[in-house]
């Protein structure tokens, strides 16, 4: 049996990387077990996926050491988001005008997110990494929980996180349940070039078929992500590279001109999950596997991390009020926080994305109506750009950590 850490933490991706990170810095003693070996953590192939990040997740990244570490030409800056409803020419606009920022907030690629979570957590001397290596199981027993490797060795913790995903294995093992929402559709993520200048300025198409989100990077590059039904996404991810970037230069109605391939396709089926709890005796979850987001609001990295710094808060506090670490006393307060941080936006998008796939004329005319109502109604708009650039959790909670 091995010495006794402050915290276990399962997966290494960017959520369980960060915390690793928060709590290293705080004081903690902190292994991180990831199933991937090191050399894939060290240089993340690129999946498609650029993050989009609120002003607050900035904040956090730069106190944890990782945004410093993203290349200044990988960081793309978002000045405007417009939303569009099929042919029609209203559009709803968002900008940063009155918010305090310059942009709404900014882009980077995931694998560059992932780089910099490893380097940052890898530069910690008391962050250990086990890599290559899944957890099989985790047993709380009573004063320590014991965390069970695939091959027969065991960790032990006063605290377990498990940030392993939104179809996490831990989340089942250990009992907790989670509400999962199928949406059918698969979500196509694909970096194209063009001709005209965006300005910074990314889209949100709602199609009837298909829902297309053009987000601006640098070098006239785009991130497009294309959301269709499964069957269909199937038979758009084998078109020929050329075709697909024609076809959705085309749904775009070419607003930035020519597009050509500039990335490989990636296809991720869309399914939410939310967790009916966040913290059990020993165990809490965080990532994705808390709260897995549909990612037409792009904010399921966000959210992980503003989980991140919940989490840390309530351990810090609870450490230096000599409370147990562990105790499910002290981690209800963080799923308390949590919760409140999460609940109405993850409700929220789920409406958001029924409304706007759904066909049937009643829909139509309600979108039509949403966006005409929210744009000539400045404070609704002034609290969703809020929302969008994480001010609004950011103003009304103090930080007390990062
Ligand atoms: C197309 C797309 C676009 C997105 N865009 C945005 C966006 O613009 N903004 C935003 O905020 N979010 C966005 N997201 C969401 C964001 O990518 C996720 O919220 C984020 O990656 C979750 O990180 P995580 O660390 O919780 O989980 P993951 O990245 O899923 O990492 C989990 C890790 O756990 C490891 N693991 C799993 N099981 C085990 C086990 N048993 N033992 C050991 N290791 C294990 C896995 O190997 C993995 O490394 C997007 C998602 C998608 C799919």
């Amino acid at each position: 049996m091995e010495d006794l850490q402050d915290v276990v933490i399962i997966g290494a991706g960017p959520v369980g990387l960060s915390l690793a990170c928060a709590l290293a810095d705080a004081g903690f003693s902190v292994t991180v077990v990831e199933r991937q070996p090191r050399a894939a953590l060290a240089n993340p192939a690129p999946d498609g996926r650029d993050i989009a990040l609120t002003h607050r997740s900035a904040g956090i990244l730069h106190c944890l050491g990782l945004w410093q570490r993203f290349p200044a030409e990988e960081i793309a800056t978002v000045r405007e988001a417009r939303v569009l409803d099929g042919e029609s020419p209203l559009f709803l606009r968002f900008d940063a005008h009155g918010s305090g920022h310059a942009a709404l907030g900014h882009l980077v690629g995931n694998h560059v997110v992932r780089k910099a979570a490893f380097e940052a957590a890898a530069a910690r001397a008391s962050v250990t990494l086990l890599d290559g290596v899944r957890v099989e199981r985790v047993q709380p027993l009573g004063e320590v929980a014991e965390v069970r490797l695939a091959g027969g060795r065991a960790l032990r913790a006063r605290l377990v996180v498990a940030a392993d995903s939104r179809m996490s294995e831990t989340r089942r093992q250990v009992g907790i349940g989670a509400e999962l929402r199928d949406f059918g559709r698969d979500v196509i993520v694909c970096r194209l070039q063009h001709d005209a200048p965006s300005d910074g300025i990314a889209y949100e198409c709602f199609g009837y078929d298909r829902t297309l989100a053009v987000l601006p990077l640098n070098q006239r590059l785009v991130s497009s992500v294309v959301t269709a039904k499964s069957d269909q996404a199937a038979a758009l991810m084998r078109l020929p590279a050329r075709e697909y970037a024609t076809l959705v230069r085309d749904q775009f109605g070419a607003r930035l001109g020519d597009m050509r391939p500039a990335g490989e396709r990636h296809a991720y089926p869309l399914l939410a999950v939310y967790a009916h709890r966040f913290a059990a005796h020993r165990f809490a979850l965080a990532g994705d596997a808390a709260v897995g987001m549909h990612p037409v609001t792009a904010h399921g990295f966000n959210l992980g991390l503003y989980g991140v710094d919940s989490l840390a808060r309530v351990l810090i506090a609870a450490r230096d009020a000599h409370e147990d670490i562990g105790s499910l006393e002290v981690l209800s307060r963080y799923e308390a926080d949590h919760r409140r941080a999460t609940r109405s936006l993850y409700l929220g998008t789920n409406a958001l994305v029924g409304l706007f796939t759904d066909d049937r004329a009643p829909a139509r005319a309600a979108r039509a109506a949403v966006l005409a109502i929210a744009e000539r109604l400045p404070p609704l708009k002034a609290a969703i750009t809020r929302r969008l650039t994480g001010a609004l959790v950011q103003h009304t909670r103090k930080r007390a950590t990062l």
